[in-house]
């Protein structure tokens, strides 16, 4: 039976209906290709649904990296391991992997400025995106504002169950700026509400015996500090600053 003008838009009417957008622009296409190659009819369905299901998984994906807010671009294969001894390849491999967000473990970057940190933290975070996972990144001093802001908003309970809705929650450079009383415990509270529950992936500059001078109360710093090494892994990059050896390569190069 040839198909005709009226069946067509009928046919376009119905798949817009059901919302199956790549069926619909594909259909044509794909039904002269399975004619052509002899293809029966439950091959040409397969065939269509598979385009419909790669292109929802594919703006899933998108969706999710947005939604995720990364500073910029970064995954491991652009990491330079040569560079930085002190991280562990084969362990950055495991971790990609994802195996600590199923079980609720954290992950904390511990290193001087310049040294990998957020580059490690983006990739960890892009390749959780890319496994399904709803991941936001935070530099912590935004964090801290957007709690203030929102409590005096009558705010934070949506964006505490926000955040307790994620998988992967990136806190990026903790102790650059010292908090403000308040923003500490907005952000005690957060990492309280993650613990067991939602991975916390954590960059800092700081060893542990200084976080109560940025954070103030020595209470709460340790209660924090147990919760987040309690499952956890401890990554150091050690070291010169990666743009300060960059550069340094490029002078001995040109000279
Ligand atoms: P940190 O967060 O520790 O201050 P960044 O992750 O921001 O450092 O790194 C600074 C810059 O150097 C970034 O552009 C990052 O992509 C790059 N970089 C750092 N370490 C490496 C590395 N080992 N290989 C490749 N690029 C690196
Ligand atoms: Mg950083």
């Amino acid at each position: 039976m040839k198909t005709d003008t009226k069946s067509t838009v009928l046919l376009k009417h119905h798949l817009k209906a059901l919302r199956l957008p790549t069926v619909l622009a594909e259909c044509e296409k794909v039904a002269k290709q399975c004619a052509d190659d002899n293809v029966d009819h439950l091959g040409f369905l397969l065939n269509l649904l598979e385009l419909e299901l790669i292109e929802r998984d594919r703006k899933a994906s998108e969706r999710r990296l947005k939604a995720a807010r990364f500073p910029a671009p970064k995954t491991l294969d652009e990491f330079d391991f040569a560079a930085r001894p002190s991280v562990n390849k084969p362990q950055l491999l495991d971790l990609v992997r994802g195996d600590y967000l199923t079980k609720r473990e954290n992950v904390l970057l511990v290193g001087p400025s310049g040294t990998g940190k957020t580059h490690l933290a983006t990739a960890l975070g892009m390749a959780a995106c890319a496994q399904g996972k709803r991941v936001r990144f935070w530099r912590v001093t935004e964090l801290m504002t957007t709690l203030r802001e929102a409590e005096q908003e009558r705010q934070l309970l949506r964006l505490r169950s926000q955040l307790t809705k994620l998988d992967l929650l990136i806190l990026d450079e903790l102790g650059y700026v010292p908090a403000s009383k308040a923003g500490a415990e907005l952000l005690f509270d957060v990492i309280a509400t993650a613990y067991e529950r939602t991975s916390v992936v954590l960059t800092t500059n700081l060893g542990f015996e200084h976080w109560t001078e940025v954070l103030g109360n020595e209470r709460l710093t340790g209660a924090a500090l147990d919760r987040l090494t309690h499952r956890c892994t401890i990554i150091e990059t050690t070291g010169e600053s990666y743009r300060l050896q960059d550069a340094k390569r490029r002078r001995k190069a040109a000279s």
